[in-house]
C-alpha cells in the first residue's frame, strides 16, 4: 500500500532546534519537495478538502510559492503570489504582520485578483500571522478566502485563533 500524505510528511521533514533563532524548532520540507511522488501526494492531499470550492490559490513568499503553484497547476486554477516588499511594481496592497520570529509585510498586485474564491496555502502554520495577513490582503482586494491548507500545523502556537472563522486543513498537527 502507498504511504499516506501524513506519513510522507513525517518521514521526509526535518526538525532543527534553535534555527533561525534560539527557541524556534524549525521544520524543513526540502525532503518533500525533492521526492516527486511524495510532493505529488502531499499537494493532492492539501487540495482535497477544498476540491471544487476555489478559483485561485494564494501562497506567501517563498516556501508557500512552491506549494501554491503546484496546487494551482494541478487544480487548473491561477496562482496569486503574495510577495515581500519591494518585489512588485505599483499598484500593490500591503499588509503588515508578526512572525514567530520577527515581523514582515506581504504585498499583492491589485490588478490581478478580484472577485475570486481563494484558497490560501503554506508549508507551516505557526502563529497564524502569515495566513491572517494573507487573508486580509485578499479580502481587501475584493476576494473571498474560502480556507487555508498547510502541510504542518504547530498546534501549540494557537495559529487557528489568528484566522478565526476560516476553515483550516493541516496534513500533520504537532504540539
Ligand atoms: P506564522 O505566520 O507564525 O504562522 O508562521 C508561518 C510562516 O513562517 C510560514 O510561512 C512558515 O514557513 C514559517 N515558519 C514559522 N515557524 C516555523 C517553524 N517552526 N518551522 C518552519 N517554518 C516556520
Amino acid at each position: 500500500t502507498s504511504a499516506s500524505a501524513a506519513d510522507l510528511v513525517r518521514s521526509l521533514t526535518t526538525t532543527t532546534p534553535d534555527f533561525p533563532t534560539p527557541g524556534i524548532l524549525f521544520r524543513d520540507l526540502s525532503g518533500v519537495f525533492a521526492d516527486g511522488a511524495a510532493f505529488r501526494t502531499v499537494v493532492a492531499a492539501m487540495a482535497e478538502p477544498f476540491a471544487g470550492r476555489f478559483d485561485a490559490v494564494a501562497g506567501a513568499e517563498a516556501r508557500g510559492f512552491l506549494f501554491a503553484a503546484a496546487l494551482a497547476h494541478s487544480a487548473g486554477t491561477g496562482v496569486l503570489p503574495l510577495r515581500k516588499p519591494g518585489k512588485l511594481p505599483p499598484p500593490v496592497l500591503t499588509e503588515e504582520y508578526d512572525l514567530e520570529y520577527g515581523s514582515a509585510e506581504l504585498q499583492l498586485r491589485t490588478s490581478v485578483a478580484s472577485g475570486l474564491r481563494v484558497l490560501l496555502v503554506d508549508d507551516v502554520l505557526a502563529t497564524g500571522g502569515t495566513l491572517a495577513a494573507a487573508r486580509r490582503l485578499l479580502e481587501k482586494a475584493g476576494n473571498v478566502v474560502v480556507g487555508a491548507t498547510v502541510v504542518i500545523e504547530l498546534s501549540g502556537l494557537g495559529g487557528r485563533a489568528a484566522v478565526e472563522g476560516l476553515e483550516v486543513a493541516a496534513l500533520v498537527a504537532e504540539g
